[in-house]
């Protein structure tokens, strides 16, 4: 195996931390000695044969890696800075290739982010530059003539140039061709990150005699544009103005939560209740209508609100049973073991938060993005005058994630292995879209390799005989979503007339599944047309045509959304049963 390695831009503790670990178990090592800070090879372990590329010419390389190769070791060819740029690695590659020899590459830090890193400064300025060109002079390697100097310069963005540290007079011609000021500024940086490394303040019109004054024409870089200058705009990310999701000053919406349990520890912390029921009384923490109901269990006996024979433990298994949101005022750690034996999946568990007792910190523990405690962390960091604490690396770069995507909008995520890789993708800077890595349906047949987030958007109407069992119910459920192609997932309601209001199979299905059980009265009922069955039989008895059919009709026309008939009325051993589909 041979290993490709950017050995940074010169200080020793810029390599990466794969990068070190790489050439500590090489057992050959071939450095780029006129480049690479001799000093990494005190990382090589004893033994290790260290050659350096200076002297040797590509074939050479390559028979040295062959040989290591034939004898089953490893060998790490150290490049400065990272290997994609000027490297020369992939005619390495090709013949290692050709030989069938196994390689990777780990990459490293470029000299142009060294020397960026030692001037501090930012190469993507707003209302300066947004790009950042590397690039060369041509030297006696060719620059494709689109590529030209002036060509680039012509950008005007952010320009650094490698290799040319002989060629500066050409250099500033070329610039000043292009387009550039005179006086642009440009700074030169010799051996950035090294101990000797050296700075040049200068324009467009001045560097090439700094240059020549200072003796430099090796192992530099030439960086040019007004980033480094003075003058540019704010950044519109961390403008006040600009509320970014991450700072989570409110948006339009709601949180949706209709239960939120408070569970204090602590005197000190009980005095911080009331100003946790204040930001929670507002309807945004709910539905949007209205705010969610708030639940105390204060566990510290001289507060009030305490309760004699409360324990943390009979608190937490109460607010995990009958809130959507669990909120703790305690050290972290009295929340993480209070709630380690409630804890089942995140597509259950509701949302955990944890607030120091001083109000300071508001922390998301427990289901971030599925059960909204992220967003609840930031809405009540903001109005807590709070910092809010999310650590669900999705948010923190920004990225997409399908969970808090499926949350917003309701919708199930239908697999969560699936989930899990598509975060990974997003993660690693991988573009996630609708249609190819996920797929909003509730059809069983469209999904294949993606993501399916599954909206509610069935009404199931029931209609069966005085004492049906659960079990035949249910059954007679799976076969109509199975005969629509649909996933059972996506059950809404459960719908039938008033005289079925008690009957215990239906109660039960809807209680096991999760979901509202409504009926309606016949005359109701009956003003439903657009059904397609009919039955003296059931209208002989019920007073309406079809109680499953119509039932289902009715509930989705309260609703303002667009909705069809999906499945007509269909008999399963005595149970009939209708699917309405809502089209939102
Ligand atoms: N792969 C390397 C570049 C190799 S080409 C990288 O990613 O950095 C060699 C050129 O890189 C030199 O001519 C010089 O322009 C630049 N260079 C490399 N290390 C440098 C350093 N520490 N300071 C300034 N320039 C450097």
């Amino acid at each position: 195996m041979v290993h490709f390695v950017g050995a940074g831009p010169g200080a020793v503790d810029l390599i990466t931390v794969r990068g070190r670990k790489l050439l500590s178990e090489a057992d050959v090592i071939i450095y780029a000695g006129s480049l690479v800070n001799p000093e990494l090879l005190t990382y090589a372990k004893s033994g290790a044969k260290i050659l350096n590329s200076a002297t040797m010419t590509l074939e050479d390389v390559i028979e040295e890696m062959a040989d290591a190769e034939a004898c089953g070791l490893t060998t790490v060819r150290l490049h400065t800075g990272d290997p994609s740029l000027y490297g020369a690695i992939r005619e390495q590659i090709d013949l290692l290739k050709e030989r069938g020899i196994a390689y990777d590459v780990c990459p490293g830090v470029t000299a142009a982010f060294g020397a960026a890193a030692s001037l501090g400064i930012e190469y993507t300025l707003p209302g300066v530059s947004q790009s950042l060109l590397l690039t060369r002079a041509e030297g006696r390697t060719p620059v494709p003539d689109r590529e030209s100097l002036s060509a680039c310069a012509a950008l005007h963005c952010s320009l650094v140039l490698y290799l040319s540290s002989t060629l500066a007079d050409k250099v500033r011609e070329e610039l000043l061709a292009g387009g550039y000021e005179a006086d642009t500024p440009v700074a030169v940086v010799y051996k950035a990150t090294w101990e000797d490394e050296l700075t040049l303040h200068g324009t467009v019109d001045t560097f090439p005699e700094e240059m020549k004054r200072a003796g430099i024409d090796h192992t530099a870089l030439i960086m040019v544009g007004d980033c480094l200058g003075e003058t540019y705009e704010r950044s519109r990310l961390y403008d006040p103005s600009f509320h970014t999701a991450y700072r989570g000053v409110k948006k339009e919406g709601s949180l949706g939560f209709s239960r939120v349990s408070v569970i204090v520890t602590s005197v000190g912390g009980a005095g911080l209740l009331p100003r946790i029921e204040k930001a929670l009384v507002n309807p945004y923490y709910g539905d949007g209508t209205k705010a969610p109901e708030i639940r105390k269990r204060i566990l510290a006996h001289d507060a009030e609100g305490y309760r004699s024979g409360d324990t943390l433990a009979s608190v937490t298994e109460e607010a995990f049973a009958d809130s959507d949101a669990v909120i703790f005022v305690s050290a972290a750690g009295i929340a993480v073991r209070a709630i380690a034996p409630y804890l089942s999946h995140k597509s259950v568990d509701p949302a955990v938060l944890t607030i120091d007792e001083q109000g300071r910190f508001v922390i998301s523990l427990l289901s971030g993005h599925l059960g909204g405690a992220n967003a609840l962390a930031e809405a009540l960091g903001t109005d807590l005058l709070s910092q809010p604490v999310v650590t669900t690396a999705t948010d923190l770069a920004g990225r997409f994630s399908v969970d808090t995507y499926a949350r917003e909008r309701g919708l199930i995520v239908s697999d969560f292995d699936k989930a899990k890789k598509l975060s990974v993708r997003a993660l690693a800077g991988e573009e996630i879209r609708e249609g190819t890595d996920y797929v909003v349906t509730n059809r069983l047949d469209s999904v294949g390799d993606k993501l399916a987030l599954i909206p509610r958007n069935i009404i199931c109407g029931i209609g069966c005989r005085k004492d049906t069992d659960e079990m035949r119910i249910a059954e007679a459920l799976d076969a109509a979503f199975a005969a629509a192609g649909v996933d059972r997932r996506a059950l809404r309601m459960i719908t039938s007339i008033d005289l079925k209001k008690e009957e215990a199979g239906i109660v039960k299905c809807a209680e096991t599944c999760g979901v509202p059980y409504k009926t309606f009265d016949a005359d109701t009922l009956q003003k439903v047309t657009d059904h397609k069955s009919a039955s003296d039989f059931v209208k002989e008895t019920t007073g309406v045509d079809s109680v499953c059919e119509q039932s289902a009709l009715y509930a989705a026309s309260e609703l303002e959304t667009p909705y069809h008939l999906l499945l007509e009325k269909t008999v399963y051993e005595g149970v009939t049963i209708a699917l309405v589909e809502l089209e939102d």
